[in-house]
């Protein structure tokens, strides 16, 4: 991508919010590019390949919470994307694991990014490409991508920022106060996030005669209330061709809040690898490797009470993620597409599909083997 392009909308972010609105746009015959500045799709929808297999080091799953992200699981069930955890759960009190009952989830055989991917079917998506700066023209926005090695200005009637408020936020700053009101500055300087820790960590083959309790073909643990972790799981429930013991660990967001600035992931994840030995298994102390990520926005604290952001108007600039009305992955889902039907109310009116159909037009994509029009530098 270089030079300068001009298109109806840009969608800056490829999480679950700027691909669904994103798909429900072009779908609808918008012309629509799609920014991201990571190397692949999905956002906190994260996987990550490690040593021959892979790791959720985002979302562990995803969990039926409302009528619209259910008949997207429902869906990626029936495509073979998704099937039901089967796992066992445990909470973590009063000094010892106790049983649960595994609430619905839902996962990715081949990692969770597999729904992004299925959502990005057919999009132009350009990755490793991250927005530096919006600039206002007199009937379009000028985006500015930065790629490896080139800078592109991209012209658009509409934009849509799908991304962590605070991220937004630094977008805008500068549009404020000729093009952006106060009230849409505060309205995302109010959104808050939890930040988070996630360890990946791999164990010798003979570790999975060392499970004591927990049954070897998979668990989880919720930690409540710990200064440190927040929950346990062992990745090979999800991804069976695992040949050995691979966990992840989520830590509190009151230990990532502490952490936050830390130089040395590697004694970041060394911490919480010794908090689940003391816990759970002494051994998990002691993993052949481990890889560590640090989340500045993993979770919502504090959120925007709509289901879309409407920053400036004609041209259009409107803010999605799971910082509106609610969290997580609904959330998400919920605010990309309103976010699209928000703009095509603005532009053209079209018909926009129910989701469910959408859902069943993207299936049929992934049968003729289609995947998103990626780009990178
Ligand atoms: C550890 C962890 C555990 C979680 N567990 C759960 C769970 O169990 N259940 C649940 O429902 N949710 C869970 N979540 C939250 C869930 O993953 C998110 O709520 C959801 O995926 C957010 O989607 P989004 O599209 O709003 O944002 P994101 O997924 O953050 O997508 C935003 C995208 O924008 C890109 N971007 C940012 N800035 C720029 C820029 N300047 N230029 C270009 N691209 C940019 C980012 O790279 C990213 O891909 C978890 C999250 C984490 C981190």
């Amino acid at each position: 991508m270089t030079g300068k392009i001009a298109t109806e909308i840009v969608v800056i972010g490829a999480g679950l919010a700027g691909l669904s609105c994103a798909q429900q746009l072009a779908q609808a015959g918008y012309q629509v590019i799609v920014l991201e500045k990571s190397r692949g799709v999905g956002g906190r929808l994260a996987t990550r390949r490690l040593h021959n297999t892979c790791a959720d080091h985002g979302a562990r799953s995803l969990q039926p919470e409302t009528n619209l992200l259910r008949s997207l699981i429902d869906c990626l069930v029936g495509q073979g994307v998704l099937q039901p955890w089967q796992t066992s759960t445990y909470r973590w009190q009063d000094h010892r694991v106790s049983a649960i009952p595994t609430p619905p989830q839902f996962i990715a055989p081949q990692g969770i990014t597999a729904v992004a991917k299925f959502l990005a079917a057919g999009l132009t998506l350009h990755r490793q490409c991250r927005v530096t700066a919006i600039e206002r023209g007199s009937e379009t926005w000028h985006i500015q991508a930065q790629t490896a090695d080139t800078l592109t200005t991209l012209s658009a009637r509409a934009v849509v920022l799908a991304i962590p408020a605070a991220q937004a936020l630094d977008l805008i700053t500068p549009l404020f106060p000729r093009f952006i009101s106060t009230e849409a500055i505060a309205a995302l300087g109010y959104i808050s996030y939890y930040p988070g820790f996630s360890v990946m960590a791999g164990y010798p083959v003979a570790c999975f005669d060392k499970f004591d309790a927990l049954p070897a073909a998979g668990w989880q643990v919720e930690f409540a209330n710990e200064p440190d972790l927040g929950w346990v799981g062992l990745e090979n429930s999800k991804h069976r061709a695992v040949e050995f013991p691979l966990l992840v660990v989520q830590s509190s967001a009151a230990f990532a809040q502490t952490h936050l600035e830390a130089i040395d992931l590697a004694a970041v994840a060394e911490k919480l690898l010794q908090a689940a030995a003391e816990r759970l298994l002494p051994w998990l102390n002691q993993p052949d490797w481990l890889q560590t990520h640090r989340w500045r926005y993993a979770l919502t604290a504090q959120t925007y009470a709509g289901a879309v952001l409407p920053l400036a108007i004609s041209p259009w600039l409107l803010g999605c993620g799971d910082w509106c009305s609610g969290s997580g992955a609904a959330a998400a889902l919920q605010s990309g597409l309103a976010a699209a039907d928000t703009l095509n109310q603005q532009l053209q009116q079209r018909s926009l599909l129910p989701a469910e159909v959408l859902w069943e037009r993207l299936g049929e994509r992934l049968k003729d083997n289609r995947t998103y029009k990626s780009f990178e530098s």
